[in-house]
């Protein structure tokens, strides 16, 4: 079912042409309310005067992730605070959160955008669907929520983790989707195997997103759970996920470009690229009132295709992320930025600010290690003093990534000292 057909298969100037009347009101917005937007756009040259037509975006100044953070929490708000209804959070660099806030005509957006998510995936009324996204700062579990419920699905609010609990209630109330991170959906399909519940089961669809994965993954995931699993793309900056969705055709992912409008640049020089080019994906918020955002760098890496899709909708697709043009990992669904490990690094005494990330999948699972080098004063050949260094590290770092790393010692001054940029990271994943 097409959820919103009046929009979704909009014919391509139609489509522009509402564009452009939405990119006229949201700069005029961020420039009568926001300084930061205002100051930008003066030193830019450009007035709201000069946003004629969606082709006029070209003109106005890319706004990043730094943005969001020199601006945190509220600095970027668009709209008075009595009007916010909603805060989200993405765990961010430093340990400083990005804040986005939210109107109420922001979340019914938020809303209609996910229900069209879920329609395309062939979800309404009939279905019970399981959302165990995390709920909380992160935008995956109550944007999946809220979508759920827009399509008047049962929406079961289970949240990320307990294994066990997920299998009893996906049972007991027959959910018929699962929303989650592919990473965690594999990691179900394995102990409902194992468990011998697996054709108990009632699962047809899955809800899959908040991290890259292969069409290997989608196979593995689709004959394991024998469900349908499509892919839900999102981020908190512009909203949450919904921003884009497979359809059944399951070749790209259609962008909600009424609400969210696309474009991809050189990530060198910021420069737009021809249609068809890979690149770094950038957004503007069409109609967004709490934090509306003009042109922002996602760094997310796709290709967009313009050419109708066989589903009957027209809206622009992208092609699954290719991976991220800065050097965030994301492990087991966490982001994780090798300048967190640094200041963890610079913070503990005992260790020199020299490390090496290693980040692979075994079994299924992502791994990830981190060799770390001790000062010399710290070191010595007693293992269980190691062994302390060693849990005193690995806590230190579960507290700022919310994850824990497996941490490898390395004698003092044993590890390679970079010339230039230094290389901190290798995710052999991608080597797969
Ligand atoms: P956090 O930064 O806390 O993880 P976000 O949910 O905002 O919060 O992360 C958004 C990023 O997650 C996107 O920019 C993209 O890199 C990644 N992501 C989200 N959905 C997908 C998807 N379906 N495929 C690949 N990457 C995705
Ligand atoms: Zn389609």
């Amino acid at each position: 079912m097409i959820w919103n057909p009046s929009v979704e298969c909009m014919d391509r100037e139609s489509m522009r042409k509402l564009q452009s009347e939405r990119l006229r009101k949201v700069v005029e917005r961020v420039y009568n309310n926001c300084e930061p937007y205002r100051k930008r756009m003066e030193e830019a040259g450009v007035t709201p005067e000069d946003i004629n037509s969606i082709d006029d975006i070209v003109k106005l100044p890319f706004t990043s992730k730094k943005d969001l953070r020199d601006y945190y929490p509220f600095g970027l708000l668009s709209a008075p605070k009595e009007e916010i209804i909603r805060i989200h959070a993405s765990s961010g660099t430093t340990g400083k959160p990005i804040v986005v806030g939210y109107t109420k005509n922001d979340i019914a957006n938020w809303n209609e955008a996910g229900a069209r998510c879920l329609s395309a995936f062939g979800l309404g009324k009939q279905d019970v669907i399981q959302v165990a996204y995390g709920y909380g700062l992160f935008t995956g579990g109550l944007g999946a929520h809220g979508a759920c419920e827009t399509i008047g699905a049962i929406t079961i609010p289970i949240s990320a983790g307990n294994t066990e609990k997920q299998m009893l209630m996906m049972h007991d109330l027959q959910a018929t989707a699962l929303a989650c991170t592919p990473s965690y959906a594999l990691y179900l399909a394995e102990s409902l195997e194992k468990s011998g519940l697996k054709d108990k089961m009632n699962l047809k669809v899955g809800i899959f997103g908040a991290e890259p994965w292969t069409e290997q993954m989608r196979k593995e995931i689709e004959t394991k759970l024998g469900i349908k699993a499509y892919d839900i793309y999102g981020l908190t900056e512009i909203s949450g996920p919904g921003v884009g969705h497979e359809c059944e055709c399951q070749c790209g992912t259609h962008i909600c470009e009424d609400l969210f409008f696309p474009e991809i640049i050189d990530p060198e020089t910021g420069e737009r690229l021809p249609d068809g080019s890979v690149g770094e994906l950038v957004f503007t918020t069409l109609t967004k009132e709490g934090m509306p955002l003009i042109r922002f760098r996602t760094r997310d890496l796709t290709r967009l295709i313009y050419d109708k899709c066989e589903c009957g909708r027209t809206s622009v697709r992208m092609e699954k992320i290719m991976g991220r043009s800065d050097d965030m990992l994301i492990i087991r669904g966490v982001n994780v930025f090798p300048s967190q490990v640094e200041a963890v690094l610079c913070e503990v005494e005992e260790f020199e600010p020299h490390f090496f990330i290693t980040v692979d999948r075994v079994n299924n699972t992502d791994t990830f290690d981190i060799k770390v080098e001790v000062k010399e004063q710290y070191y010595t050949d007693e293992i269980s003093g190691m062994v302390k260094l060693q849990k005193k590290l690995a806590a230190r770092l579960q507290s700022v990534i919310g994850l824990q790393p497996n941490i490898i010692l390395a004698e003092p001054r044993s590890m390679e000292r970079s010339q230039g940029k230094a290389k901190r990271a290798l995710d052999k994943r991608k080597l797969q």
